[in-house]
Formats: C-alpha cells, sequence, structure tokens
C-alpha cells in the first residue's frame, strides 16, 4: 500500500512505496502523521515535483469503492491507493425509525392536539438522511484525501447506461456482441430491461441461455438498432427462425400449452413495440447526482462514467471485480498498473450517540451512559494497540476501541471482538474520527489462498 507523504508545511507530496516511508522513519527524516490511510510528513522538504493524481469513484448504496491512480501521459493510470467505504445508512435509517416510534408513543399519552401532518417544507434538492449520509461521506473522503495527496482531478461513475447514446447510436458493423464497449453496454441494457428473462416465454422454456434477438431479422433487413432488438432465450429463438415476431405470433394462433399460449401473447406484444419500461435503467439515480454536484460545487474537475463502460473497462484488462477495483476502472481508461494492493477498508460508525439515555422497545428508560465519553483518557472509536503479557487474552491485539467504565475495554480486531482488556495495555494509535479501519489483503493472496483450500 502506498505511504501518503506530506512536506514540512504539510503539503501534499506524491505517495511513496513502504520501503521507502521505512527508510525516511529509520533515518528520522519523517515523522507518522496517521495510521490509516498511512500518512507521513517530511522534516526537511518543503514543496516538490508532483504529478497529475486523480480520485476514482464507483458510489454504491452499500459501499463506495475509491482509487487514486497516477495518470500518465499514454493514458496508463498507475493505481496509488485503494479504499472501501462502507456506508451506515441501513442504521441512519433504524435510528430514525426507533426516533419516530418513540416519539408517537409518547405523544398518544398526551391531551388532544389537532392533526399537524405534511407540515414540513422540503428544498428541491432534499434527500432522505440515509442517503444524504452517503453523499456526505464521500464528499468528506475526497476532501481527506485531496488534504494527504495532489490530486488535480475525480472520475465518477454517474449513471447505468448511457441510454441517450445507445439509442442514437447506429451499432450495425461493431453489432452487440461481447468485446466491443457499445455491444458490451447494449448487451447489459437489455438484460436489465428484460430483468435477465426471454421476452417471449418469460423463462417458462428453462432454456437458461439468453441471447440479443432481432424482433424484425437481421436477414430480412432488420436493423441494428436498440429498437429492434429484445433478449431471448436460445429455445425460443431458435423455434423463432427467421420470422417477424408477429409472424410468429400469427403462426402460434391456435395455441395450446402454456408455452405456445406465452410465447404467443409476448411475441404479438414486442411486435406491438411494447417493451419494459427502462425508467429505472436511464433515471440517474439520485444519491449519484447529489454527489456529482457535490463534488463540482467543491471545485474539482469531474469526468463522469458509464457503469457498462465500467465493467467493459474491467473485462477487458482482466481486473477482478470488487468495489475499489471497480472505481479504478470508472471512466476512460487505456490501461490500469499496479491494481493488485491490498484495499483500506473503511467503515463509517458514526461517532456514538449524543443520547445517554438507553430506552427499552417501548421508549422508557432502560440505563443511562456515563456522561463523560472518555474513560483513562481512551474514547469508544480510538484505535489502539494492546499488548498482553500473560494469562488467556495473552498476544498484541490492534483495533478500534470500544470503552467500559470499569476501565476494562473492548478491541473490535480483524478476528473477532477480544473482550476485558485493561486500559493500562492499551496504546493509542489514532484519536476516534468516526470510521473503522482494517486493510484487506492483495486480491491474487487471497485467491491463491482459496485455491489452496480447495486443492486440501
Ligand atoms: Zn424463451
Amino acid at each position: 500500500m502506498a505511504v501518503l507523504v506530506l512536506d514540512k508545511r504539510k503539503q501534499p507530496l506524491m505517495p511513496c512505496s513502504e520501503k521507502r516511508a521505512r527508510l525516511l522513519l529509520d533515518r528520522d527524516r519523517a515523522v507518522v502523521v496517521r495510521v490509516h490511510p498511512f500518512t507521513i510528513r517530511l522534516k526537511d522538504r518543503v514543496g516538490g515535483s508532483t504529478q497529475p493524481v486523480r480520485i476514482k469513484i464507483d458510489p454504491g448504496s452499500r459501499a463506495t469503492g475509491m482509487a487514486m491512480v497516477r495518470e500518465s501521459g499514454d493514458g496508463i493510470q498507475h493505481v496509488l491507493w485503494l479504499g472501501e467505504i462502507a456506508h451506515r445508512g441501513h442504521v441512519i435509517r433504524d435510528q430514525l425509525a426507533q426516533r419516530r416510534a418513540f416519539r408517537r408513543r409518547r405523544r398518544s399519552n398526551l391531551r388532544h392536539r389537532p392533526a399537524r401532518f405534511n407540515n414540513r417544507r422540503r428544498s428541491a434538492g432534499w434527500l432522505a438522511p440515509s442517503l444524504q449520509h452517503r453523499v456526505d461521506t464521500t464528499t468528506a473522503w475526497v476532501r481527506r484525501l485531496r488534504r494527504w495527496a495532489p490530486v488535480t482531478a475525480v472520475s465518477q461513475e454517474l449513471v447505468r447506461f448511457d441510454t441517450q447514446r445507445m439509442e442514437s447510436a447506429d451499432i450495425s458493423g461493431v453489432a452487440y456482441q461481447r468485446g466491443t464497449l457499445l455491444g458490451t453496454q447494449v448487451r447489459e441494457y437489455l438484460l436489465h430491461r428484460h430483468q435477465h428473462q426471454c421476452a417471449y416465454c418469460h423463462g417458462q422454456s428453462g432454456d437458461p441461455v439468453l441471447e440479443v434477438e432481432h424482433v424484425h431479422p437481421k436477414s430480412r433487413g432488420g436493423s441494428n438498432r436498440v429498437g429492434n432488438l429484445v433478449i431471448a432465450c436460445r429455445d425460443c429463438n431458435k423455434v423463432k427462425e427467421n420470422r417477424d415476431a408477429g409472424e410468429w405470433a400469427r403462426d402460434l394462433a391456435p395455441a395450446r400449452g402454456r408455452l405456445d399460449v406465452a410465447r404467443r401473447h409476448n411475441a404479438a406484444l414486442v411486435d406491438a413495440g411494447k417493451r419494459p419500461s427502462l425508467r429505472d435503467a436511464s433515471a440517474v439515480n439520485s444519491t449519484r447526482w447529489a454527489l456529482f454536484q457535490a463534488l463540482k460545487a467543491a471545485g474539482l474537475q469531474v469526468a463522469v462514467g458509464t457503469g457498462g463502460r465500467t465493467k467493459w473497462n474491467r473485462q477487458r484488462l482482466g481486473i477482478p471485480k470488487g468495489h475499489a477495483l471497480d472505481a479504478a476502472c470508472v471512466g476512460e481508461v487505456e490501461a490500469v498498473s499496479g491494481w493488485n494492493r491490498p484495499v483500506l477498508a473503511i467503515k463509517a460508525a458514526g461517532r456514538g450517540s449524543y443520547q445517554r439515555t438507553r430506552l427499552t422497545r417501548h421508549g422508557f428508560p432502560r440505563g443511562y451512559l456515563m456522561r463523560h465519553k472518555q474513560v483513562r483518557g481512551f474514547q469508544t472509536g480510538d484505535h489502539v494497540q494492546a499488548v498482553v503479557g500473560a494469562g488467556k487474552k495473552a498476544g498484541t491485539h490492534t483495533g478500534r476501541l470500544a470503552v467500559r467504565a470499569s476501565g476494562r475495554f473492548n478491541i473490535q480486531t480483524p478476528a473477532g471482538v477480544i473482550q476485558g482488556i485493561s486500559h493500562r495495555h492499551c496504546t493509542l494509535t489514532q484519536r476516534a474520527d468516526g470510521y473503522g479501519y482494517f486493510v484487506q489483503s492483495k486480491i491474487a493472496a487471497t485467491e491463491t489462498e482459496e485455491a489452496r483450500t480447495e486443492a486440501a
């Protein structure tokens, strides 16, 4: 994992290798600024030459992938850093639902009050708190990374499919096969539109192989435009032969049996130009759009890409699936080098509850949290290293801390929670900042591990 570097005045320099960072620290030329992501500050350097660095973002509902790449002139992107933010939208949603229920429960005890509903005003760009959190967390991380690296531009995946370009493009010649960008996108788009189901039999033929099918056959002059394409199973495709969808429906007229009835019905619909709605496929996801606007408002050059292009890039370059690696493949990419590196898993954990009263299921007080969040100089969310000399919990435990009033803390390590560690054993490595961190090993390493277990 690349180490982020700041100069003497805390201005970002180009990230360096772990080996170089170790040398600098050993020679006392640098100090550690942060552990996650690992950042050092040079004691004796002011300014330095930097190269263009781009942050690439693949926003998702549960997790957002981020990659920092160095762009060289020949279009090759060298991956410097990979990260994956796990969002806590569902936690926020649940907490608000609980608050709402508690209030409702309490208010029902009161005297009669006239109905007051629909009395809230929402601005045009309003997002639910659980969605706004995704936008805020992602922009916060872009802001942080800009403090630690010489970022010059941002790329973001904005839409799934570029439906406009797809509808207008003449794809005859390049056709719709896998392998070309437009072809892959068209195929993905059709599969999504038909929900991975044959347009004629809706999966009733039992044939799992899905193909791109021409409603008006190619052999009879049917065009390659998206309007003339549907997804059909190989069985239906074969039975339909080189007939028009309408002709096929008429030939099936005295249909008997469920399969033929379904085929006749759907072929007539397809012939009449009825296709499943593309609304959700083409509509820009509101959260992604809000993120795009927020990044632009921060004064950044934002390039946008489509999900179809990301997937095409990833498959063409032979890169495995993953949020952070998807992010590295966003937008126009010639080649990606150095992608096989550890990923920093960043978990949005919040900063604890403001409310000090714990409630029962029905909203009545059950107990109280400590008035102060600090215990023996530690706070929940701090990252610590605990060295336990003897006993059942002997060893070195590194992770996120949860304080207890007793001074015997819990530590969340990648291997699980270690309970009852005395504050005396703990050394602070990084103060709580609302995130939990751990480093995911390289992709190849996990693959070989899998192969080894399969072999065993
Ligand atoms: Zn079929």
